[in-house]
């Protein structure tokens, strides 16, 4: 295994291409449904990439059409009426595993350090993002906890007065950072396992040690934070037959497991539908052996995972059906790249990068108002939902690790 500090550099330095992806062409194999098969894909050059990022700043600012459909003043509601007051932000693209579904094992380029936004300029766009009316905050990545001291960053978000702090990680680091993070305010973990078999863990996590993913979650709880939820993304084929042994983990030790189903967001591009497991067969199988019922939620729920309760009162589990059954039309969030790139969906082929703002020579307040505007910007401009099932659908130009998931 790597060690933390060697990862970056020696994989920043590797002479390997970028691979960000962009769809060349939907494969049109004839099978049904045709539309969700597997788009061919190539590898970009990084200036292809940054010519994708036409929302740019001086753009935006310049007096272009974008800017003048940006609405200047009020919060952060779009023109479905959905209300944005989560905030997903990724702290870095590099990660120490090399999941099956996310990141090749060779050729991935990472962002300079340079790149990335610095904690203060992330605490300086949630300052004016919580004006506007944001209320929580996902750290992510990339491995978030491959960022030094991310508890200083949580201290700060906390300071600032967002009260909802949660991390999704793959567990690794999690073991001996668990109390601090706890203490800097992080409420709640998502912690990623895809298997409970040590060597199947290892092939789908590429670089992952199950027992320290799985002492992990138990340090996560034995420090108080609650609740700890597992993710798993199901796969057909490859795990789909440890979905009770995973609802068996989560009664025995208290834990939400959330099965997830597989997304087109892996950066190599192998992404199809037959390998997607619909959350409703997850249902299916789960009620067969303990029976489950929808969990009514007291306010309109924004949360992405359908949850179900077993009827014997051994807690609940989550199905993310992102693909067969989208929560679209719930969705409250907006996401902010490491690079400092805003989207407004994981799926989004634009961004808007808010580093330009936040490096600008401008005045404290210009900045603050400029940064306004690219937020509401961001959440007018978004899309009703993000047409996966429509034939017309192409591949974001990143992948999951890339976005911050
Ligand atoms: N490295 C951390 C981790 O693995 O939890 C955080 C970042 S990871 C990109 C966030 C979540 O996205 C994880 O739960 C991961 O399993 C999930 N994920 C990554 N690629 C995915 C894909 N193609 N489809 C569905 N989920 C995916
Ligand atoms: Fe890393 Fe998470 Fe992607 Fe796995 S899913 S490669 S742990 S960023």
């Amino acid at each position: 295994m790597p060690k933390q500090s060697d990862i970056s550099t020696a994989q920043a330095n590797s002479g390997k291409p970028p691979v960000d992806l962009i769809s060349t062409a939907q494969a049109n194999s004839g099978k049904p449904p045709a539309h969700l098969e597997t788009s061919s894909v190539r590898i970009r050059t990084r200036s292809e990439r940054q010519s994708t990022l036409d929302l740019s700043a001086s753009n935006l600012f310049a007096g272009s059409s974008a800017s003048s459909i940006a609405p200047e003043d009020g919060t952060l509601v779009d023109e479905f009426g959905r209300v944005h007051d989560d905030l997903r932000i990724s702290v870095t693209d590099k990660c120490n595993y090399r999941c099956v579904y996310c990141m090749p094992e060779d050729g991935m380029e990472f962002l300079a350090r340079k790149e990335l936004l610095s904690y203060e300029e992330i605490l300086q766009a949630l300052e004016v993002a919580k004006s506007l009316g944001i209320k929580s905050v996902r750290i992510s990545g990339g491995e978030p906890l491959m960022r030094r001291n991310l508890m200083t960053l949580v201290a700060m978000i906390s300071d600032l007065g967002i009260e909802d702090i949660s991390l999704t990680t793959n567990g690794h680091f999690l073991g001996r950072q668990a109390q601090d993070l706890h203490k800097a305010g992080l409420s709640r973990v998502n912690i990623s396992c895809d298997s409970l078999v040590p060597d199947k863990f290892a092939r789908i996590r590429k670089g992952g040690e199950l027992a320290r993913v799985l002492e992990s979650a138990d340090v996560a709880q034995q420090v108080g934070i609650s609740p700890v939820k597992i993710n798993v993304v199901v796969m057909k084929g490859i795990n789909d037959d440890e979905i009770e042994q995973f609802c068996e983990y989560g009664r025995r030790n208290n834990r939400i497991v959330r099965f997830i189903e597989f997304m087109p967001l892996d950066a190599e591009g192998k992404w199809s539908f037959q390998q997607v497991v619909p959350g409703e067969k997850i249902v299916e199988r789960v009620n067969a052996r303990w029976p489950i019922e929808a969990v009514d939620e007291a306010g309109p729920s924004h949360a992405p995972a359908l949850r179900y309760r077993y009827l014997d009162g051994m807690g609940e589990i989550g199905v993310i059906s992102s693909v067969t059954k989208p929560f679209c039309g719930s969705c409250n969030r907006l996401r902010l790249t490491a690079d400092g790139n805003l989207r407004n969906c994981l799926f989004a082929r634009e961004e808007l990068s808010i580093r330009e703002i936040l490096r600008s020579d401008s005045s404290i307040e210009d900045i603050q108002t400029k940064l306004a505007l690219a937020f509401r910007l961001a959440v007018s401009t978004k899309k009703a939902g993000h047409g996966i099932g429509s034939p017309d659908f192409i591949r974001p130009n990143r992948s999951m690790s890339m976005i911050g998931g």
